[in-house]
């Protein structure tokens, strides 16, 4: 008899532990580790999940069941990414099924509930599907989504798996949970020479009939031609004009251009301008480096012969991003893969522009944007990386969970905005952060780690202090751009003088005043969080809360409606009062909302927008509404952290802080380190080329030492105040924390609970341990929760200390009435 073949398998679940699954005979020769088989669990679910390994000891303690099928020709994920993915379980104390549901894109990981439906993309030729696609094709006609187990009934066998898999890489369905967020590119209409037009004796005789008959047609003509001709000189083909470009003119008008259109003079068509293929045909080598940015490339690189991470801290455009692709070419032409990673937000139409400009179709980008199948495509570019023998530039451009693409053989890894929080996921685990995990991903390929800011995060300078990482810094603007002039405008003063307009003083009105007659453009930040309007009784106070949480309804004037920001509830504004009956609610607090609505009021010839997370829900307005401030089709924006994010527009001239103090104020440790970093970042936004800019910081604390260092530019008197404030309760970067989340619907039980853990974890890690506390907010979703806290040593054993943690939640769990409380854990929060 021949031995059995097991394989033990990552499913996508919070389990403790793999499991095994015996593999029948047929498959054998099929299976090895990275490929994604079909297995059941319990009676009913099936699963698609990874083989980790493959091996021939039977599991003792329970009966194996077969696996059902393999997936795979070729493994999806690689012996690099099971380390990763081995290292962030462990660090960040979860379970391997759930890193490998953060790292897989769904498209990947067919689960029972998964609802498939019909692409609408596909073109209906259906006779290229087998008779059990087709049967599938053809259900969905009927019925527009069905489930996996619906699925496999259909097809009258155990799964359905391989042939829906089968069916998206055909492009006939697609994973429905993505359906929303489908990614749309921007679309751009361009206007070229028409059938009539490419004839020159025609167009001459055009030129003579519309200048008797249309002369308005004319004018758009001249314009068009104009424009075309400059454009050629750069381009190869035809040649187009950007349509908006053409009516932007005084010349054009577009119902002059829909006769030139209709008399084939002139012809439209759309293109996408944001997709991989639309890269230019001609590649422009990087520009050259100034002698500073010389110099600090040479540093960068000699600091990498000693060290795997540098931290290159640059001002804000002092041309860090000028200096990466250059080192990004060089890891290139070693035929490395690159990976660039960025904040989500800051994944704009810019960065990718300026990247394809110089690496062309080499660069594929990935993003949460981007809709699943999207996302497998990248997967596999990267996944396929230098397999056909042809050597193929690669630089992968992408947010957080780019981390996870099957990379092979990565060169440089650039972390952009190094300090931004949005690189750690809060929720679901992993509570991963990518700048982290990064530099462990790019020890496993002997990969360098760029890590760059104008804003480092304390505990990068602090590692880059004690010289663990490299240092190199930029502290000029590119091209003797001046730093912005920044203006502390004393709220309080102006307060008492009751010289306030709303809630701007007289500082920022002239500011924005001056900036308007020059034609330039105001970005105004006002930080969301903690400040967003509710209503209030003007009576006795009462302010409306939400039902599952313990917090206050947020209102939203738009609408009229009261949200709740934790869980989402969402109700129309009460008639009365619920306390005392008055009628009267009165709005209280100011957003992004109220400061747009208010600014109107004192230059109501302003063309204002908003953006801030409710107005870009729909990812087509944030584009829209970048492309409209980049196009000077705004005046004003106003916007919470995200104008703060990579953003390069030339016209801003004029910054405005509204509430420096709600930043200064938050209670947390981090809260200076993020107001430094805010403040610094919107600065860096105004007078990037011509001209400098002005800031105006709106504070009731002008006298604050954060305040100061941000007038002054000064980062290493702020990272040395922080560090030492920072010194006397312990906390990171001269401390390590972990914060434990417990959850549970009953106020007492969560007391209870809470308190018998945290004596648990005192037993090993003794007066490590602080807490139970109850967070600020301290209901959500209709569950309570409880924070114990562990602040550990630098020098202690995070691995050990990991373990006692563990062994307390084994302890915990003992008892089966802690069974329903849940327990998050969070390394290193942020
Ligand atoms: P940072 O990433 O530090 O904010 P950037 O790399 O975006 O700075 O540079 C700021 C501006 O200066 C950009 O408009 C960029 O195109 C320009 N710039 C930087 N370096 C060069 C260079 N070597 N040659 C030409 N332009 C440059
Ligand atoms: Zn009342
Ligand atoms: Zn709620």
């Amino acid at each position: 008899m021949s031995e059995r073949i097991f394989v033990d398998v990552i499913l996508p679940l919070a389990l403790p532990r793999l499991l095994t699954y015996s593999v029948p005979d047929e498959l054998v020769s099929e299976v090895s580790p990275g490929k994604r088989v079909v297995v059941q669990l319990g009676k009913q679910r099936i699963y698609s999940a990874i083989v980790k390994t493959v091996h021939q000891n039977a599991p003792f303690d329970y009966e194996v069941k077969n696996i059902l099928s393999v997936l795979d020709e070729h493994p999806v994920v690689n012996e690099r990414q099971f380390k990763l993915w081995d290292w962030i379980a462990s660090y960040y104390l979860c379970s391997q099924g759930e890193v490998m549901n953060s790292a897989l894109p769904s498209a990947l990981k067919l689960q029972s509930e998964t609802k498939i439906t019909l692409n609408s993309e596909f073109d209906h030729s259906h006779e290229k599907l087998g008779d059990k696609e087709y049967l599938l094709y053809e259900a969905l006609l009927i019925k527009p989504t069905i489930t996996l187990p619906e699925a496999a009934a259909i097809l009258q066998k155990k799964s359905a798996h391989a042939v829906i898999k089968s069916l998206i890489e055909k492009g006939v369905v697609i994973v429905e949970e993505e359906i929303s967020e489908r990614y749309k590119p921007r679309r751009e209409s361009r206007i070229r020479l028409g059938m009539e037009g490419q004839d020159e004796p025609k167009l001459k005789e055009y030129f003579d009939q519309l200048e008797k008959r249309s002369p308005k047609q004319l004018d758009t003509l001249m314009t068009f031609m104009k424009m075309l001709f400059d454009s050629r000189i750069e381009s190869e083909d035809g040649g187009f004009v950007k349509k908006s470009e053409l009516l932007k003119t005084e010349s054009a008008s577009s119902s002059a251009l829909n006769g030139l259109i209709k008399k084939n003079i002139l012809e439209e068509f759309v293109v996408d301008v944001d997709r991989l293929q639309s890269s230019p045909n001609q590649l422009i080598e990087p520009n050259p480096l100034s002698d500073a940015q010389q110099k600090v490339l040479g540093e960068i690189k000699a600091g990498f012969e000693k060290q795997d991470v540098v931290l290159l801290h640059g001002v804000t455009s002092s041309g860090k991003t000028e200096v990466y692709i250059h080192l990004m070419k060089e890891a290139v032409s070693k035929g490395k893969q690159v990976l660039y990673l960025l904040p989500e937000i800051a994944l704009t139409t810019q960065i990718i522009n300026r990247l394809r400009k110089h690496f062309g179709d080499g660069v594929g980008v990935y993003h949460s944007r981007y809709s699943t199948n999207e996302r497998v495509e990248v997967w596999n570019l990267v996944l396929k990386f230098n397999k056909a023998g042809e050597k193929k530039s690669q630089i992968i451009l992408g947010a957080r969970s780019a981390l996870f693409l099957p990379f092979s053989d990565l060169g440089l890894v650039i972390v952009d905005e190094e300090h931004d929080s949005s690189y750690k996921q809060i929720d679901p685990a992993p509570r991963y952060n990518a700048r982290d995990a990064a530099i462990v991903q790019a020890k496993f390929h002997d990969a360098k780690v760029l890590l760059g800011s104008a804003t480092p995060s304390l505990e990068s300078y602090y590692n880059a202090n004690k010289e663990r990482y490299g240092l190199v810094k930029m502290t000029e603007r590119f091209g003797g751009v001046r730093m912005p002039e920044i203006i502390v405008a004393d709220a309080k003063e102006a307060t008492r003088k009751k010289i306030m307009k709303s809630h701007f003083t007289p500082e920022l009105i002239e500011a924005i005043t001056v900036a308007l007659n020059n034609k330039e453009q105001v970005i105004l930040f006002q930080n969301r969080r903690g400040f967003a309007p509710f209503l209030e009784c003007r009576n006795c106070a009462w302010i409306p809360h939400c039902q599952n949480c313990s917090v206050t309804l947020t209102y939203f004037k738009l609408n009229h409606q009261l949200r709740c920001n934790y869980c989402g509830f969402t109700q129309n504004p009460p008639a009365a009062c619920a306390k005392c009956g008055d009628h009267h609610l009165e709005v209280k607090g100011f957003g992004t909302e109220k400061i747009e609505e208010d600014i109107a009021i004192f230059f109501p010839d302003a063309r204002i927008a908003r953006m801030d997370l409710d107005a870009t829900r729909t990812k087509l307005s944030f584009h829209r509404i970048i492309t409209d401030f980049e196009e000077l089709r705004i005046d004003i924006l106003v916007g919470t952290q995200m104008v703060t994010k990579g953003l390069d527009f030339d016209n801003v001239s004029t910054v405005g802080i509204i509430n420096a103090d709600q930043l200064l104020n938050y209670p947390d440790f981090r809260a200076f380190e993020r107001s430094f970093q805010l403040m610094a970042q919107v600065s860096g936004r105004s007078g990037r080329k011509q001209k400098r800019g002005k800031v105006i910081i709106q504070t009731q604390q002008p006298e604050h030492w954060v305040i100061k260092d941000v007038v002054e530019n000064n980062y290493e008197a702020f990272y040395q105040r922080d560090l030492f404030e920072r010194q006397k309760f312990n906390y990171p970067p001269h401390s390590r924390l972990i914060e434990i989340t417990l959850k549970h619907k009953v106020v007492s039980k969560i007391a209870d609970a809470s308190a018998h853990f945290a004596s648990l974890l005192r037993m090993s890690l003794g007066n490590r341990v602080f807490g139970p506390h109850q967070p600020v907010v301290s209901r959500i979703r209709n569950l309570w929760l409880r924070n114990v806290i562990i602040k550990m040593e630098r020098e202690a054993s995070a691995t050990k200390v990991k373990q006692l943690v563990r062994e307390a939640i084994t302890k915990f769990n003992t008892d089966k009435e802690n069974h329903q409380v849940q327990i998050h854990i969070d390394v290193d929060p942020m």
